[in-house]
């Protein structure tokens, strides 16, 4: 895709602006697709078969050059605001980058979120089609599979979410930017929606499953520990607006899928 066609897309009002800051990235189950600039710029670019197979090599030639215009139009728009960007970051700057992405790392709450990465895989590892064929689930009209597919897609999500919102607010407290809604929010908000989902996801495990349960109720414990504690240190990310999910009165908006 050149440049004049990504930004002809770009400035095609039926993107929402930002929509894909703060969503979940499951574009399959996605309501918003048609709203999203991300997500079209994927499918005009990969929609053919060959494109479309992440092991050939067109697949990575076509995003490598998606990239290098990216980039082009970046360094344009910051030339255009007078900015220089080979000389944005000193060796100060670097030192305290690495300074506060350790401390995020560090961070007790990211330190949690990687264990429940960990907790899902030691029990999904290995068990997954064991339970697929539950009779009392089938019965039920139940797909257990379903529940293991959205704990898989969030298994590391969360991490990565609650890392970006710890991250962010190390910056957001140092720069005082209490203008503007807060990216931190945005992003704990879509960690804190993927728990309530994993958690609804290993409750229905919880429900059919003969053996294993106990580490179930544990694993859902522990989820729900860690959701306390991602509200409590960030108590408005559940009234934060991500942008064509939340927003009220809004007359493209669809409903959100859920568990
Ligand atoms: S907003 Fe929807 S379509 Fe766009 S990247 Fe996120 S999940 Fe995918």
């Amino acid at each position: 895709m050149n440049r004049d066609r990504l930004k002809k897309l770009a400035s095609d009002e039926r993107f929402i602006a930002g929509i894909y800051n703060y969503c979940d990235r499951w574009c399959e189950r996605c309501p918003q697709t048609s709203h999203c600039l991300n997500f079209s710029v994927s499918e005009e670019e990969f929609s053919d078969p060959e494109a479309q197979d992440m092991r050939n090599e067109a697949f990575w030639k076509k995003l490598s050059g998606i990239l290098g215009e990216a980039l082009e139009l970046l360094r344009e728009s910051a030339k255009e605001w007078g900015i220089d960007l080979e000389t944005l970051a000193s060796a100060e700057d670097e030192e305290n980058i690495k300074t506060k992405d350790a401390a995020a790392k560090n961070h007790l709450l990211c330190r949690v979120a990687k264990r429940y990465s960990e907790l899902a895989e030691n029990w999904l590892g290995g068990r997954e089609t064991l339970f697929f064929e539950t009779a009392a689930a089938a019965r039920e009209g139940v797909r257990i599979e379903e529940a293991v597919e959205v704990i898989r897609w969030y298994q590391y999500f969360i991490c990565a979410k609650v890392m970006r919102a710890v991250r962010g607010n190390i910056d957001e407290k140092e720069e005082g930017c209490a203008d503007f809604p807060s990216d931190s929010d945005g992003s704990a908000k879509i960690a804190l929606i993927a728990i309530d989902r994993s958690i609804a996801a290993w409750a229905v495990i919880q429900h059919y499953i003969t053996d294993g349960g106990q580490e179930v109720i544990d694993i859902i414990a522990f989820l729900d520990g860690s959701r306390q504690a991602v509200e409590e240190t960030f108590p408005n990310a559940r009234s934060f607006i991500r942008p064509g999910f939340d927003e009220i009165n809004q007359a493209r908006q669809k409903p959100e899928w859920g568990v």
